[in-house]
């Protein structure tokens, strides 16, 4: 259920609330927004006594209950949009961030020049795997903590902040140690051991949308993370699986403008997964602009006929400038009709 607590409701009442919360069996969250004060209390069912009874409370404006089954993550909890702080970038304030880089991190020199390719272009946040999910186990894995290592030297050379995927929770340790936003892959969005454990970090994370994930399961996934304490989550939809093969995968654009309606965590769009093909990336990124996402994940490699996983998606330099110069007018524009 959530608590309203007024606007001039005191710090006293908000923890005897919080208090009161616990003893019906709930634990509280609190939410402070600019104007008022809101506990969400999340625990199994919403009982109408508990709600009669936190409503008649010194302080409290208002209880009702959630009805959406993600609770902390939901717009019924708050409605003012969740900003992500990654040092100097900023994700989810009505800007649109730009994450950019290979698939996988093969070697020095491919990551140092995409990484100065990419940020001379305007990306504020280098993308690389050092830890690869593939699907065949023959494939390339990934160089591990030797790519977090380069994922490192490249933030140090560029000042790009650094996401990186994670795939089992015996790393997040060490991937937290060095990257700035740590990725959980759509293979992994129901990891719920993953999910847990990045709960407890306090680095940002970005959860990619499950190959054949509902909306529900989505934002059930973010709610683990969130309940486990971390509220820095941020939603990236990569494309689902339908019928059609023309496509790697299809772009669920209407995700984008629904999990607006339906959540607070800024949505990422990530078209390189979502089409497998470069030359959809460039139309899709204007479309994610135009629907209201905020920020881009794309694939780019100096050679991508060489590239060691994902060439056939990933833009080459001067196509990736391409890109930013052709959508800075309408993220331009979109910025000027927000304020
Ligand atoms: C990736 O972004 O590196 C990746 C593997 O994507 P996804 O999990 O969306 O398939
Ligand atoms: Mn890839």
């Amino acid at each position: 259920m959530i608590v309203a607590m007024q606007a001039e409701a005191t710090e006293n009442q908000i923890n005897h609330i919080c208090d009161r919360i616990r003893e019906f069996g709930y634990t509280p969250h609190v939410i402070r927004g600019t104007e008022r004060t809101v506990i969400a209390a999340i625990g199994p069912g919403d009982k109408k006594e508990h709600i009669e009874n936190l409503k008649s409370a010194d302080g409290v404006e208002d209880a009702f209950p959630i009805l959406q089954p993600f609770k902390l993550v939901s717009k019924e909890v708050k409605k003012q949009r969740s900003v992500i702080q990654v040092g100097d970038v900023t994700i989810g304030d009505g800007g649109f961030v730009v994450m950019a880089g290979p698939c996988s991190v093969e070697g020095h020199e491919q990551l140092m020049s995409t990484a100065e390719a990419v940020a001379a272009s305007g990306a504020r946040i280098l993308r690389g795997g050092a830890y690869k999910p593939r699907t065949s186990p023959y494939d390339f894995q990934g160089l591990a903590e030797e790519g977090l290592k380069l994922l490192a030297e490249a933030r140090n050379r560029t000042g790009l902040k650094v996401i990186t995927e994670v795939l089992d929770t015996e790393d997040v340790e060490v991937v937290a140690e060095y990257a700035d936003i740590l990725q959980i892959g759509a293979r992994n969005m129901q990891n719920f051991a993953l999910l847990k454990k990045l709960g407890e970090i306090n680095k940002p994370v970005m959860l990619k949308r499950g190959l054949s994930a509902t909306i529900k399961e989505f934002l059930l996934s973010a709610e683990y993370i969130v309940t486990h304490g971390n509220p820095n989550v941020m939603l990236c939809e990569r494309g689902i699986r339908t019928f059609e093969t023309a496509t790697r995968n299809t772009l669920d654009i209407a995700a984008v403008p629904l999990l607006n309606e339906l959540t607070h965590l800024p949505v990422v769009v990530d078209p390189s997964h979502a089409t497998g093909k470069r030359s959809l990336v460039r139309p899709l990124a204007k479309a994610s602009i135009a629907v209201g996402a905020d920020g881009l994940m794309t694939e780019v490699h100096p050679r991508p006929e060489e590239a060691w996983s994902d060439g056939p998606q990933s833009l080459r330099f001067e196509e990736f400038a391409a890109l930013m110069n052709e959508i800075e007018p309408y993220i331009t524009l979109r910025k000027s009709e927000s304020n």
